[in-house]
């Protein structure tokens, strides 16, 4: 990657913490809760047309904002609309291991900036972070499109060739593998590079790729 040291992109949920916690389940639940609220579809109908409007606006919840003419940044707030503080524990490992990176840090995510910063915050990771680039800075094309990824790299400095992505979803992770990135797919999934965050940040694959030497 040359003499200048890569830049790293952080996706949120399914990557700063895992699918299986308390955060994710609450948030799937409110999710699940504020979908059937703004469209009044549950069950079979409401999973055809949670797939449909996830198909058609890349967030299914925008789509459901916007087809039944309710405002977006409500009903996305309202989904978020979680306790960050008493579902995530901070980690105090992340948040090392992060400060010895040498190049920028980035966390990107389509969920709204409020979101976000409840979970940098609840980690304890806020601080090693040089730039939060939640949905507002891309509202109307979600990731995995290209327009996400060329704001992400704006606010990171550098060039696909000098970022290294970590994510959970295996379209964002195929769309920067596509655009030339570094990618580091972070799931419980058999597919998936690495468990989680902590286990990516100590493989020395990836230490590499981010200039550092073995872990300390
Ligand atoms: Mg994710």
């Amino acid at each position: 990657m040359g003499g200048i040291a890569p830049g790293v992109i952080l996706d949120v949920d399914g990557t700063l913490y895992s699918t299986s916690s308390a955060c994710a389940v609450a948030l799937r639940q409110r999710h699940r809760e504020i979908f059937i609220r703004t469209t009044g579809l549950d069950g079979d109908d409401g999973m055809r047309e949670y797939a449909r409007l996830t198909d058609r606006y890349g967030l299914a919840l925008v789509g459901a904002a916007i087809v039944n003419g309710h405002d977006v940044d409500a009903v996305l707030g309202a989904a978020h609309d979680i306790d960050h503080g008493t579902l995530i524990d901070p980690s105090p490992g992340l948040r090392r291991r992060l400060t010895e990176v040498p190049g920028p840090i980035i966390a990107w995510s389509n969920a709204p900036s409020a979101h976000v910063e409840g979970v940098l915050v609840a980690l304890g990771i806020r601080e090693t972070i040089d730039a939060v680039v939640p949905l507002e800075r891309f509202r109307n094309h979600p990731k995995p499109s290209r327009r996400s990824f060329s704001v992400a790299l704006e606010h990171l400095g550098r060039n696909p060739s000098q970022a290294v992505l970590f994510e959970d979803s295996p379209s964002t992770l195929k769309r920067a593998r596509e655009l030339g990135m570094a990618t580091v797919a972070i799931g419980l999934d058999a597919a998936m590079d690495y468990p989680d965050i902590d286990a990516a940040l100590d493989a020395p694959r990836v230490r590499g790729m981010l200039g550092l030497g073995p872990p300390g």
